[in-house]
């Protein structure tokens, strides 16, 4: 079932990544961590469905998107990033394998943090986030979507690293094997991966070859 929706506003959450707000359609419902199919229900766009995670929590009386635009390709996102508030969307029923399933790890790159804002929002307004840590990848800080939430949540169990320059509080450096050899203190936790295909194949087979349960690996299938 597809269900319509008004975008309500739209901001910059980073210099390429925008949130957007999004009345909450009759009879819908998800759980953090599940993307939709959304598109813009206008006649060249309405079949170029592309897959987002809302990034607000089930209860909310709004959706919130929180999307990165490619400014250089003429994609859905890019047409995304230039529509005013009014525009009618068109929001898929929930899909996906990323749902909270308990204490674990977060591992994300870039976009991919979007299912892990809405799972740790949901458990923040549960007073439940101890023992989790998240491990977020970006390419610079300035990339780095929603720090100052993320850090207020887990403090130093907020660990960034950027891929071309460091700053205060982000090391510089790829995640790898020895990367997370050196932050995971227990082996015995599930461990959530998002982002890029790469991305998620290459942490998945760290964290088999550093002795994790194949069985904890929660990632979109
Ligand atoms: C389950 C799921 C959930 C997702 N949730 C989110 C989310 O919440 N937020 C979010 O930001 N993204 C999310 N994504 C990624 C998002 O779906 C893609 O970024 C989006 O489909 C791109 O659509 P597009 O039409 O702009 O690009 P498409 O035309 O579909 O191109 C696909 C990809 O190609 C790359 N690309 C192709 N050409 C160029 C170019 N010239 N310059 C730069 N890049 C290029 C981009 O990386 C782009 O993502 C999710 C993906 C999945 C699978």
């Amino acid at each position: 079932m597809q269900h319509t929706a008004t975008l309500l506003l739209s901001e910059f959450v980073t210099h390429d990544v925008k949130r957007f707000i999004v009345s909450m359609p009759d009879g819908f419902a998800f759980q953090p961590g599940q993307g939709v199919e959304l598109a813009i229900n206008r006649a060249q766009w309405k079949t170029q469905g592309r897959p987002f995670t809302p990034t607000s929590l089930p209860d909310d009386r709004v959706l919130e998107f929180t999307i990165k635009g490619y400014p250089e390709h003429a994609g859905m996102t890019r047409e995304l990033h230039t529509l005013a508030a009014g525009t009618e969307l068109l929001v898929s029923e929930p899909f996906g394998t990323i749902t909270y399933k308990g204490p674990g790890m977060f591992i994300a790159a870039g976009a991919g943090v979007t299912p892990f804002i809405s799972i740790l929002r949901d458990l923040a307004r549960s007073n439940a986030l101890a023992d989790h840590a998240l491990v977020f990848s970006n390419k610079t800080p300035a990339d780095v979507i929603c720090e100052k939430e993320l850090r207020h949540y887990l403090g130093d169990r907020c660990i960034l690293t950027c891929t071309r320059s460091a700053a205060p509080g982000c090391d510089k450096g790829r995640i790898d094997e020895a990367f997370l050899a050196e932050r995971i203190k227990n082996l015995d936790q599930r461990f959530y991966v998002c982002g890029p295909p790469a991305f998620v194949d290459s942490i998945n087979a760290a964290l088999r070859s550093l002795g994790a349960n194949p069985e904890a690996l929660v990632f979109e299938q």
